[in-house]
């Protein structure tokens, strides 16, 4: 059988159904690590930006030449990615294409490279810019956990008054084990202590018995890597689009009030300002 020369799908919004060479996608390997993501993200929207479909090894030597020789020029004060879910991920929770639109938008608008460039000057880097992850169900593949603002896709189950068969397929579907048969024998129930909020049983259940109570999403906020790594802490609460927009605007003007020398999102939110968010992301549900 022939060999294709081609490698993977593209990765990227912009660079949907693109092809890599192999040869490509062997030099894209050779990129360091910490910047391999940013540099694929580039070139993909790069060669989706001239009308092309396929990634050649070319492509990827223009953009990380640029990376190695002219980083200033590519850093753009924020950073927003999505998971894979749009390529069709089954555990895909709720979509995060408008989110992501809105708030690449959001974050154009706050001018953060500018912002940046008179807080850091000279020393400014990568590590220094603001970072929105998208995922779009609790399995987090974009890694919200490390990112200052993390947006999960999730949806609450409810238990309705439909009567249940017991087949179970929801008790199997449940990877949390937070589904049981207890005092009710009826029907069953959940744990929400435990329940990620993905909504996998929702999607099994041939009654109706699990259903979807709401779909929305989970924030995570002011987690990190680097020298003090700290993982983000949940906001209590389950939020529509329109509410995320308005607790993202909130954060980027509290970093921008409170960041003076470069310092990410996590160095500067307190436990206490945690708790403030929280409460003014409540008000944002009234
Ligand atoms: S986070 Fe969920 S929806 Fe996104 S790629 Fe991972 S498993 Fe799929
Ligand atoms: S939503 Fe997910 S975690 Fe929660 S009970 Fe259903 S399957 Fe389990
Ligand atoms: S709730 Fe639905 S999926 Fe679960 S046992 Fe009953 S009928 Fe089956």
């Amino acid at each position: 059988m022939k060999k294709s020369n081609f490698a993977k799908k593209a990765s990227s919004e912009d660079g949907k159904n693109m092809e890599w060479t192999k040869e490509a996608e062997n030099k894209i390997k050779k990129v360091p690590f910490f910047v391999r993501k940013k540099v694929r993200l580039r070139i993909e929207e790069q060669v989706a930006e001239s009308g092309k479909k396929t990634v050649y090894v070319d492509d990827v030597n223009a953009v990380r030449k640029r990376f190695v020789e002219k980083m200033d020029s590519e850093i753009k004060g924020y950073q927003i990615d999505t998971c894979f879910g749009h390529q069709g991920c089954p555990n895909r929770a709720n979509t995060g294409d408008r989110l992501l639109k809105e708030i690449e938008s959001i974050l154009k608008k706050a001018n953060l490279l500018s912002f940046l460039k008179q807080n850091v000057g000279k020393d400014l880097k990568f590590h220094h810019e603001f970072r929105v992850t998208i995922s779009e169900c609790p399995n987090a593949c974009s890694q919200p956990q490390i990112k200052d603002i993390g947006i999960i896709g999730a949806i609450i189950p409810v238990i309705t008054g439909k009567e249940c068969t017991f087949c179970r397929l929801c008790v199997q579907e449940c990877i949390d084990n937070c589904i049981e048969f207890k005092e009710d024998k009826n029907r069953p129930a959940i744990d929400f202590k435990r329940c990620a909020k993905c909504g996998k049983c929702t999607a099994v259940c041939p009654t109706g018995t699990v259903a979807v109570e709401e779909k929305g999403f989970r924030i995570q906020l002011a987690g990190k890597l680097g020298r003090h790594p700290r993982l983000a802490q949940e906001l209590p609460g389950f939020y529509t689009e329109n509410e995320v927009i308005n607790i993202v605007q909130d954060c980027i003007a509290f970093y921008k009030q409170n960041s003076k020398h470069g310092q990410r999102f996590s160095e500067i939110f307190t436990q206490s300002d945690f708790n403030k968010m929280a409460a003014k992301a409540q008000r944002h549900k009234k």
